[in-house]
């Protein structure tokens, strides 16, 4: 008989199996724990279940693992990550240190079909989505990479999140749980091109995440060029969304990529401040980072700064992502697997 990975198994998963197995029911809440937040690799590290439990275990269940096959840090001590999934794949994690706040932003697909033109990651086209067990893997990998326990989760990584969102809800449920990885939803964001299923399952489900919609173009024939994935997903219906889940959970982030030359202007602008004008919403504004598969460029700093203050005249919170990482094509919308010839750190 082949053996099951027993970190595939929600909790619920869990009680199934200790009920299979004749043992007590508590004893699921247990197996979470040396799973999660124990990260017991063997079942003999499980000491308070007995060796005779241990061996049933054992012959019918493993516990799989990712690893981490490269590391890169950049001038800004942002790292890179490259993990290993079981059959090969590979995926990217980006742990960004920033005073206090120490935010690890994960992939929830291996690739992404969504194809938006200007990100490396859309380049590589979807390969696989990522089992809850894997997305949960790498906020256990990287926990405390940067020493101490990371405060922030973003899922800013390679995929679309609501293109894979059951596995993306079973994965949060594990990161937040307190025998899980216990950071808070409300410290971890969804970041989505704005898949309406997805947004409508979040705002119906119980999760307290926060939700970043990258909104990119205020035209919505340009950000239909650019982010196919509007053709299908008007950008009404999603506006209606974002504004619907800022009333009923927390207030929505919408993200503004700007690029050189393509939606840098003070009329971008004002079409931005206009589109959002009856939602309650923050704004990050985001200078486009290049990429040498790409030939979209960064905005001309004065540009940026006159967009910035047009948008702090309105009633917005706006935020300014610095770009992070950028020497180790670490930096959101680079992450597509490719070598860089940056040092690595060992
Ligand atoms: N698929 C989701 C989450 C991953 S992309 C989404 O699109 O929201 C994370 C963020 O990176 C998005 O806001 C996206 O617009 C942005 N992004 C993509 N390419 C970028 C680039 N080259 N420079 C800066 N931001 C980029
Ligand atoms: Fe996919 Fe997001 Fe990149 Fe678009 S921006 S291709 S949705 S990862």
């Amino acid at each position: 008989m082949t053996k099951r990975n027993l970190k595939s198994c929600s909790l619920s998963g869990l009680t199934d199996i200790v009920q299979e197995l004749g043992l007590e029911q508590y004893r699921a809440a247990q197996l979470f724990q040396w799973l999660w937040q124990k990260n017991a690799r063997e079942f003999s590290q499980m000491t308070n279940l007995s060796k005779g439990t241990r061996d049933l275990l054992d012959e019918k269940f493993y516990i799989a693992c990712i690893g981490t096959v490269e590391q890169q840090r950049a001038n800004d001590n942002t790292r890179k990550f490259v993990l290993e999934l079981a059959d090969s794949n590979a995926v990217e994690a980006v742990f960004i240190p920033e005073g206090r706040r120490r935010t690890l932003c994960i992939s929830t697909q291996v690739g992404c079909a969504l194809g938006c033109k200007f990100c490396a990651t859309g380049l590589l086209g979807l390969k696989r989505n990522m089992e809850a067990w894997e997305i949960a893997s790498e906020v256990q990998l990287l926990l405390t990479a940067g020493g101490e326990r990371i405060t922030n989760i973003v899922c800013m990584g390679m995929g679309e999140p609501f293109l894979n969102t059951e596995q993306v809800f079973a994965a949060i449920e594990i990161i937040s749980s307190p025998t899980g990885l216990a950071v808070s939803q409300r410290h971890t964001t969804i970041s989505t091109a704005g898949v309406i299923d997805g947004m409508r399952q979040l705002i119906a489900s119980t999760l307290k995440v926060k939700l970043a919609v990258s909104l990119n173009f205020a035209d919505e024939a340009l950000r239909r060029e650019m982010m196919p994935v509007s053709r299908k997903n008007p950008l009404k219906e999603v506006l209606k969304l974002a504004r619907e889940y800022s009333e009923k959970k927390h207030m929505v982030t919408f993200e503004y990529v700007m690029i050189g030359g393509v939606n840098d202007s003070l009329k971008d602008a004002s079409r931005l401040l206009e589109l959002l004008r009856n939602i309650p919403s923050k704004i990050n504004l985001i200078p486009y980072n290049e990429h040498p598969g790409l030939s979209f460029e960064k905005p001309d700093p004065k540009k940026f700064t006159a967009f910035h203050e047009e948008l702090l005249r309105s009633r917005h919170t706006v935020t300014v992502r610095k770009s992070k990482g950028q020497d180790i094509l670490a930096g959101c919308g680079q992450l597509a697997g490719s070598g860089s010839t940056t040092k690595k750190d060992t």
